[in-house]
């Protein structure tokens, strides 16, 4: 299999497969395009520059959000916790009915090799299973094969400057989906909840939402989950309120009890977060993020708090560990 290290001066081969093996669902070569500076994307199998990715308008990936997908990110060569997501992403899969084309082991290839080809060490990955094409309507029995996507890129959702100062959250009028609709226990394409949710926030000037699930209890932010510090010890809602259980989430827990604290799964009010002493996000994408601001309420001192930072800096320390995920080049 071809590696590549990026750290090496060897220049990387530039014959894309894609250029004689058009994507079927794909019909435009635009002009002036240098295929060689974009970055490669992965769909079922082949590689395209960026502004070739393509699907098909009747994907129901596209029609109806029908599909799952898993966000990871590399750290310094090492994809965190790769089999942790490839899991995650199978049992999303298995919960919609949806046959990945791929073995988990296959798949596990398929985004290391998106990275080598893009020659990257640090990147966050979407990795996407569609239903695929299928007609009008929206019975996933016509669609033939799932679409399988792997995008390797760079993601950044608040400065250093304001993560440092902690973010201002608010909690939103929309409620998670409880457990017995298609709510984010199945990491599915159909984010609207969570984007409802952010734009309450992004019109009232808040840096991110807050959801409480269907009986008021706090359940997570639109794409993150939440803890709070109370004396010392750590508390974070339960999967009933209808939460991702994140993959961040988890390592912050064991990496909790480690360091000595006490780490609860417990319903948390709006009470509960306004007298926190500290309140953080988790996600692959948020990583660690302190909140200062919920509702107006200063939360603790109004800065990043001791605990937080505990956290944040042994969460810091593991990352690239190869112990701690799937190496690229190895
Ligand atoms: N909740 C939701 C709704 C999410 O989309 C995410 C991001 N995947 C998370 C929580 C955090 O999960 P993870 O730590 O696995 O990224």
């Amino acid at each position: 299999m071809f590696q590549k290290d990026p750290n090496s001066t060897a220049k990387a081969s530039k014959t894309a497969k894609h250029i004689s093996t058009p994507n079927p669902h794909f019909c435009f070569y635009g002009k002036g395009i240098n295929l060689d500076k974009e970055p490669l994307i992965y769909i079922d199998g082949e590689y395209y520059p960026k502004s070739q990715a393509k699907i098909s308008v009747f994907d129901h990936g596209l029609l109806y959000g029908d599909g799952v997908f898993e966000g990871i990110r590399a750290y310094k060569g090492v994809v965190f916790k790769l089999k942790e997501h490839i899991d995650r992403l199978y049992n999303s899969a298995k919960a919609i009915m949806l046959d990945i084309p791929l073995t988990k082991e296959e798949m596990i290839n398929a985004v290391l090799e998106t990275l080598r080809k893009n020659s990257m060490r640090d990147a966050y990955i979407r990795l996407i299973v569609t239903r695929g094409v299928g007609d009008l309507g929206l019975d996933p029995r016509k669609c033939r094969k799932p679409t399988v996507i792997i995008i390797a890129d760079r993601i950044t959702l608040y400065s250093g400057e304001t993560r440092e100062k902690g973010i201002k959250a608010m909690i939103v009028w929309v409620r998670r989906n409880p457990v017995d609709t298609a709510s984010h226990e199945i990491k599915s394409l159909n984010y609207l909840n969570s984007i409802l949710g952010k734009i309450e926030a992004n019109i009232a000037g808040f840096d991110e939402a807050i959801c409480l699930d269907k009986n008021g209890y706090v359940s997570e932010g639109v794409g993150e989950n939440l803890f709070i510090v109370k004396n010392g010890k750590l508390i974070t809602p339960p999967s009933s309120t209808g939460l991702l259980v994140g993959i961040t989430r988890e390592v912050i827990m064991k990496l909790a009890e480690k360091l000595g604290y006490m780490v609860v799964e417990r319903n948390v009010t709006p009470a509960d977060l306004f007298t926190a002493d500290e309140a953080f996000f988790t996600g692959t994408a948020a990583e660690i993020t302190p909140i200062t601001e919920i509702n107006k309420r200063i939360i603790g001192v109004g800065k990043p708090g001791p605990v937080t930072r505990n956290l944040m800096d042994a969460f810091e320390k593991i990352l690239g560990d190869p112990a701690e995920g799937i190496p690229i080049y190895a």
